[in-house]
């Protein structure tokens, strides 16, 4: 997929993607019968499904702030032969004429593996900055539970992915909802797990929402298609519901975190049908 780049008020967004990564379908769609979500992707012999890892960068006129930093390039190679990342971020950034060290914030909806990749790399055997001019921000809550390591989900926290910024004083831990900059702010909408943030951002009247895991594709609109990753599927549902309440009729363009085909897209509900409209 092509950068795409869109104005909001006196904002500019541009979707930059890590490329896309192969999981299990049934994962990605919870209860929900295959006769049933084959329709929306179809899977191949293995039943994986294609997804994108959509990250966005918004230039606010003052400030270069990166949303999501995808799956990166630090996975071991059997992790990787599950995966199969294309681990393409810095090129998509680079395509956007976006040098990593013009980066002022950077934003991590939460810290699951696929959403905080290309936080670091390995430079002499150890995780640096990918950004080195970045304030770094997550949601303390996700830190506390990944630091758990719990049997349900360690596989997800990378502590390489935060751990060295959070040393370094470069990441920043926020409980709660913040306004990271002007325009640019964080509230949690649990569900996919219970501290993880979506993302607002808001310039001249016009609202967009990274709403990351909680609406992961454009496939997963119904409010009951939670996945099977969702540690509370009925916040999901509950929290779907609610988005909707306000995104629908104020016109928020929301962002999808793993669609590979639909980065952003205006949700729309005529005869009470869930369904999108591109921008
Ligand atoms: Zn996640």
């Amino acid at each position: 997929m092509n950068n795409q780049s869109i104005a909001l008020g006196d904002f500019e967004l541009t979707v930059v993607s890590d490329g896309t990564y192969v999981g299990d379908g049934g994962a990605f769609f919870g209860i929900i019968p295959k006769t049933m979500w084959q329709r929306k992707t179809v899977p191949d012999d293995l039943n994986r499904i294609t997804v994108s890892c959509n990250s966005v960068v918004v230039r606010t006129g003052k400030q270069t702030i990166l949303i999501e930093t995808g799956i990166g390039n630090k996975l071991s190679e059997k992790t990787k032969g599950f995966f199969l990342p294309q681990e393409k971020l810095l090129e998509s950034l680079s395509a956007a004429k976006v040098k990593p060290e013009e980066i002022d914030i950077v934003i991590n909806s939460h810290l699951h593996f696929d959403h905080c990749g290309w936080n670091t790399v390995y430079k002499d055997g150890k995780a640096v900055a990918t950004f080195p001019n970045a304030k770094y921000y997550a949601p303390k809550g996700e830190w506390e539970h990944g630091k758990l390591q719990t049997e349900r989900d360690r596989v997800s926290y990378i502590s390489d992915n935060y751990d060295p910024l959070i040393n370094s004083g470069q990441m920043q831990l926020i409980e709660g909802s913040a306004e990271i900059a002007p325009g640019i702010s964080v509230e949690i909408w649990p569900g996919h797990t219970r501290n993880m943030w979506a993302v607002f951002i808001r310039s001249g009247g016009k609202t967009a929402c990274y709403i990351s895991d909680l609406i992961p594709t454009t496939w997963h609109l119904e409010v009951a298609w939670a996945m099977a990753y969702d540690l509370f599927p009925l916040e999901v549902l509950e929290n779907r519901k609610r988005y909707y309440a306000r995104a629908i009729p104020e016109q928020w363009l929301t962002i999808f975190t793993h669609d590979p085909d639909v980065p952003w897209a205006y949700i729309e509900r005529p005869d009470n049908k869930l369904t999108f409209r591109m921008p």
